[in-house]
């Protein structure tokens, strides 16, 4: 089996003789066939090929088997954005009357999908510390629970996730743990491997690396036995809308991404386009590349801050001294992700000030792409809030949310260091 640098580049298209070396975009929602009985075969998947683009598509199914390689999975499915992967993902197992025990250091659009979308559909769930105690987590799994979730690496907290002791409590409980592992990538860090039985991507952030694409993947560890499972037994019952289709016995193994793609994607409809596939590949074809740089880079950043007396606090947790570097070497040993937070001494107007006043790094929503990147949220995206329910909510006044590019590094710490001299 070849290296992972080797898999970003090479995995997922084959051409044969004469077919293009390059990845083609197939920009068609449908494909020919000589007659009936085909058609109906295909759509028995009693055999393989693709009939409509919103199903599967020749561009998007070469992605989906490179991200599937670099997971190590049985199966993936590419959609139009990450919150598209999420609510995919739950719903493959979920439905009205059930139950989620979350991690609440999550991302907010998944806090959001959790708390407020999912919850008017009549899926609950349970807010927890990623680090409560086994039995805190424990606690909060009812008879309607169907599956654990956590972030790999927390989007823009950056708690590291213990992915070992949480598959844990989720198998002794008949429970599969879904991963999102959008900051660390398969680069840094790989779920399944400890025990994780569902990931899923943005992979608008690093996978893409460039910022011009939205997009998000699920990717099926086929770890999970549904059929064992006393909770999941809908899941493995024939499915109506698809004249009896039992999943677990048509598809083994990657029954999830099956039932995720014929019943979710058909009914939903939260598709990647080609176009968009075609980029993604270009972005992870150099993702084994960019990922340390950027690593490297933020640890340099994060010391030169953690250094530097204007600076009042850095969350880093490639640093010593962050709560999180003993299980940020556990799970990512060769580095987190190019994401750092910090406190500037002087507030909520030294940190606007520090904003405005950089100029090779660009004041934007987005991270994790190739340009170094900050945020204020506190005069932003989170104006709205006075300084007493911006503590509540874990972002202060004075943080700064920077995520580091993979320019050179002088230029990067100059930039900031000019910046920090007029606050
Ligand atoms: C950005 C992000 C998402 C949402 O992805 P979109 O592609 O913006 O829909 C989900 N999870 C994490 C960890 C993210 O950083």
């Amino acid at each position: 089996m070849s290296h992972i640098n080797t898999k970003c580049i090479q995995e997922g298209w084959n051409p044969k003789a004469g077919e293009p070396r390059v990845l083609p975009i197939y920009q068609s929602t449908t494909y020919k066939y000589e007659d009936a009985k085909t058609l109906g075969d295909l759509f028995d998947f009693n055999i393989g090929g693709h009939f409509y683009t919103r199903l599967s598509n020749p561009t998007l199914e070469a992605v989906e088997k490179k991200i599937n390689a670099l997971e190590g999975g049985v199966g993936a499915m590419l959609t139009s954005s990450g919150q598209g992967a999420t609510t995919a993902a739950i719903m493959t197992v979920c439905h009205q009357g059930d139950h989620i025990v979350s991690s609440n250091s999550v991302y907010g659009g998944t806090f959001n999908l959790l708390n407020v979308t999912l919850c008017k559909l009549g899926i609950e769930t349970s807010f927890v510390s990623p680090d409560a105690t086994d039995d805190e987590i424990s606690r909060l799994i009812k008879p309607n629970t169907k599956l654990l979730f956590g972030e790999s690496l927390a989007n823009p907290a950056l708690t590291v996730f213990d992915i070992e002791r949480w598959a844990k409590i989720a198998h002794k409980n008949s429970l599969p743990l879904f991963v999102d592992n959008t900051f660390p990538t398969p680069i840094n860090c790989r779920p399944f491997e400890w025990g994780a039985d569902i990931i899923v991507h943005s992979t608008s952030k690093y996978m893409d690396g460039h910022a011009v694409t939205l997009g998000g993947v699920i990717v099926d560890s086929g770890n999970f036995d549904w059929t064992k499972s006393p909770r999941h037994t809908d899941f493995c019952a024939p499915d109506d809308s698809y004249h009896g289709l039992v999943y677990p016995d048509k598809f083994g193994k990657a029954a999830f991404i099956f039932k995720a793609r014929a019943q979710i994607m058909r009914d939903i409809g939260m598709q990647m386009s080609p176009m968009n596939g075609f980029l993604l590949n270009l972005g992870l074809e150099t993702l084994h590349l960019r990922v340390p740089v950027h690593c490297q880079n933020a640890q340099k950043v994060a010391e030169y801050l953690q250094a530097n007396d204007k600076i009042s606090w850095v969350n880093y947790p490639g640093l010593k001294s962050n709560k999180y570097n003993d299980l940020a070497q556990k799970y990512m040993p060769c580095g987190t992700s190019g994401v750092i937070s910090f406190g500037i001494k002087g507030g909520r107007a030294a940190a606007a000030k520090f904003m405005e006043s950089t100029e090779l790094a660009a004041a934007v929503v987005h991270v994790a792409d190739a340009r170094t990147s900050i945020l204020h949220p506190a005069s932003t995206t989170h104006r709205q809030m006075s300084d007493e329910q911006l503590v509540e909510c874990g972002v202060t006044p004075d943080l700064i949310r920077m995520s580091v590019g993979i320019e050179y590094i002088d230029d990067i710490i100059a930039d900031i260091d000019n910046a920090l001299k007029k606050c």
